[in-house]
């Protein structure tokens, strides 16, 4: 079969307005500017779902801190491999986010993004053993290596209070920290790039429309069912290549398109709560995003974490996310998503994956029947001194991670997977994680797939003059530095010092 090739390609469908459709509409903007792009929402905002601020955790993932990117080898080394990964594909999008603020594409990056340190906190022998040698290991790599290590408390406790303030005396205790860890609210990104395409007349974007169907035509396009959610009206769309970027939902759209690279895949959904802090007091004395250990059985996407958040002007304080069971595929979603999604070639797939994941299984019955009190004991594992009162339950948002067909009948993967048409006019996005920090490699991965000829004669020039790393790999520590420094400037990554209150804390902690 033929590959997409640009005459042909003039209508584009994004279906969902979230951080990838996003992403890829400026993308593809800026490579085929007479591309005439439409984006449908079901919801009536931009960014409902996982990318909204508060669905999700905001860690700008980049390795720093997320200990289940590296696992230990059974001879004890370090897999640094997967953390070199994401980072590599964060600085990719710190790149291109710079590139559009320097070219007014969005504006006010403080409305996004922030300086937030980045620590990896562990207690008990074994997992301090564990953190030095993962910060020995990982420092050998340029991307990290400004990682700072300490097993000393004192020192710990000035850079997270919170957590060392009434600590067990003589437990052994160790931190990373990477001061340029950052926090992203993904949902502002999303609708700062959705709405300034819009304003300036680059693609039509329609919310509260729901894709109900859409079928492959003679000529190669695509007719999409679409329904007016307010008038209630149907009608149909063309496009000659579509984007599924409907988050949990993608799974369910990619079977109605019928294609074979969507058979066998499969997706089971996880929920997640966290414990939102109402004292501004607490809130105050932390700044910082402390990712821990997940426990045996948990889904790499629970490991808890405490988090500054920096959410429209205002900080706060998060803990979690608390894994769960829902069945349905998106918070607004309904209770019939999972059931609904099961098909001839995928049951096998499920079941199976089902029977290997016991441990994942038995995790999330336990996490759905904690209490409050329970979470809170969980959260006092990072925050001795926590109190109940100062904490509320939030729902956060849905994620489906994928099953896919194996040898061995389906396994259950934790990564995101695009999956997409031989010919290129639809792909897919499943799963989450690490989700929506490395969504412009993704989404550049896509067009690469689905647009070959063009990407390799000239869009893959016109992605390195908006992403400089883009497609390197001779990159040293100076790159990387100069790169930071440069994209912390114009993203106005400003790194906070610790405020008075943050250091009496500091001083008043005891061992
Ligand atoms: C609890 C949690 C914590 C997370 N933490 C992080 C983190 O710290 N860092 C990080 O980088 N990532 C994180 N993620 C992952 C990240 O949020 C997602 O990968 C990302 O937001 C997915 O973006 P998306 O555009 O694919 O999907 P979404 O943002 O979910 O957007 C999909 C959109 O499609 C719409 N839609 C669905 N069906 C239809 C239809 N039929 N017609 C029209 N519209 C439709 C939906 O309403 C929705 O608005 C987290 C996710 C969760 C749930």
């Amino acid at each position: 079969m033929r590959k997409n090739s640009v005459p042909e390609t003039q209508e584009v469908v994004l279906i969902g307005a979230g951080i990838m459709s996003a992403t890829l509409a400026v993308l593809l903007k800026k490579l085929y500017p007479t591309l005439a792009i439409t984006v449908y929402e079901k919801l009536d905002v931009i960014s409902g779902e996982s990318s909204n601020a508060m669905n999700n955790a905001g860690t700008g993932h980049a390795g720093f801190c997320e200990l289940n990117y590296t696992p230990q080898n059974e001879d004890g080394s370090i897999d640094i491999k997967k953390a070199i990964d994401v980072a590599s594909s964060f600085e990719l999008s710190r790149e291109f986010w710079s590139y559009l603020i320097k070219n007014n594409l969005i504006d006010n990056a403080e409305d996004f993004i922030s300086a937030t340190p980045h620590l990896s906190f562990v207690w008990g022998k074994d997992d301090v053993n564990f953190l030095r040698t993962r910060w020995e290991t990982i420092t050998t790599h340029p991307l990290f290596k400004d990682m700072e290590y300490s097993e000393d408390p004192e020192q710990i406790a000035k850079w997270i209070p919170l957590v060392m303030k009434d600590r067990k005396p003589g437990e052994p205790v160790a931190a990373t920290r990477m001061e340029s860890g950052t926090d992203v609210n993904y949902g502002e990104l999303t609708r700062k790039i959705l709405l300034n395409l819009m304003f300036n007349n680059d693609i039509e974007l329609h919310i509260a429309h729901e894709i109900k169907d859409l079928a492959k035509q003679t000529d190669g396009s695509w007719e999409l069912k679409v329904k007016n959610l307010t008038t209630k009206k149907k009608f149909t769309k063309k496009a000659n290549f579509v984007f599924i970027g409907a988050g949990g939902k993608a799974i369910t759209l990619l079977e109605k398109s019928n294609i074979k690279e969507a058979k066998g895949y499969g997706g089971f959904p996880v929920s997640g709560e966290w414990l939102v802090c109402n004292n501004p007091e607490v809130v105050e004395q932390h700044q910082a995003k402390v990712y821990g250990k997940a426990k045996i059985g948990a889904p790499p996407m629970s490991v808890p974490h405490l988090d500054t958040r920096r959410i429209n002007g205002k900080t706060t304080l998060l803990f979690g996310p608390f894994a769960g069971f829902s069945t349905k595929f998106l918070k607004n979603g309904s209770y019939w998503d999972f059931m609904g999604s099961m098909r001839k070639d995928n049951i096998i797939p499920m079941i199976s994956a089902g029977a290997h994941n016991v441990p994942l299984t038995k995790y999330l019955i336990d996490q759905v029947r904690q209490s409050k009190e329970d979470k809170i004991a969980t959260l006092r594992d990072y925050f001795p001194d926590a109190k109940a009162e100062d904490w509320d339950e939030e729902l956060a948002g849905q994620r489906v991670q994928v099953i896919q067909k194996d040898g061995k009948g389906g396994a259950l993967k934790f990564g995101t997977e695009i999956v997409c048409a031989q010919d290129g006019s639809i792909a897919g996005l499943l799963g989450a994680s690490p989700g929506a920090s490395t969504a412009v490699s993704i989404m550049i991965g896509l067009i690469q797939r689905c647009f070959p000829e063009q990407f390799d004669s000239e869009w893959k020039t016109k992605i390195q003059d908006m992403i400089p790393s883009y497609g390197r790999t001779d990159l040293d520590e100076a790159h990387y530095l100069n790169s930071r420094q440069n994209t912390a400037k114009i993203l106005s990554l400003i790194p906070k010092t610790l405020n008075t209150q943050h250091k009496e804390v500091a001083s008043s902690y005891v061992s």
